[in-house]
C-alpha cells in the first residue's frame, strides 16, 4: 500500500503530489525561513525529488544565498505567495516541501529542529526533537 500525499498553495493554482510516506518533519528557524513565512520559520518534509511531482501550475523560483553558504532555490506561488518547496542549487536529488501546504498530515511529527541559534525568542521548539544550532550535515545526500 503506497500512501500518496497531495498539497497545494493557498489559492490552489499550484498543486503537487508526494509518492512516499512522510512521518518525520524538520523545523527550520533560519532567518530566511522566518522572512518567507512571516512566522517562526518553516516546517518541512525532506523527500527524494523522484517522489515529488507538481501536478498543476508552475511555481515561481527565488534563488537565495542561504546562511549555510549554499544557494537555495525557493519555489512559491506567484499568485498567492505561498511557499511550496525549496531545493539546493547543487542538490537536485532532494526537495524540502513546506509541510503546512500538505492537504493532510497523518502521523507526522517534528523530529529535527535546525538553526536554533537564530530562533525568535517567542518561537516554540519541540524539546523532544533533535536540535542543531545551524545546518546539520546533509543526511546521506552526497
Ligand atoms: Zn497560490
Ligand atoms: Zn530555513
Amino acid at each position: 500500500m503506497t500512501s500518496k500525499l497531495t498539497g497545494s498553495c493557498l489559492c490552489g493554482a499550484i498543486r503537487y503530489a508526494v509518492d512516499v510516506p512522510v512521518t518525520e518533519l524538520r523545523a527550520c528557524h533560519c532567518v530566511h525561513c522566518q522572512k518567507t513565512s512571516g512566522a517562526a520559520g518553516s516546517v518541512n518534509a525532506v523527500i527524494p525529488s523522484s517522489a515529488f511531482r507538481i501536478t498543476q501550475g508552475a511555481p515561481k523560483r527565488y534563488a537565495a544565498l542561504a546562511a549555510s553558504g549554499r544557494t537555495l532555490h525557493r519555489y512559491f506561488c506567484g499568485e498567492c505567495g505561498s511557499p511550496i518547496y525549496s531545493q539546493r542549487a547543487n542538490g537536485p536529488e532532494t526537495v524540502v516541501v513546506r509541510a503546512g501546504t500538505l492537504d493532510d498530515a497523518p502521523d507526522m511529527k517534528i523530529t529535527t529542529t535546525i538553526w536554533t541559534r537564530s530562533k525568535r525568542p517567542w518561537a516554540w521548539v519541540d524539546p523532544a526533537s533533535k536540535q542543531s544550532p545551524g545546518q546539520p550535515d546533509a543526511p546521506a545526500a552526497k
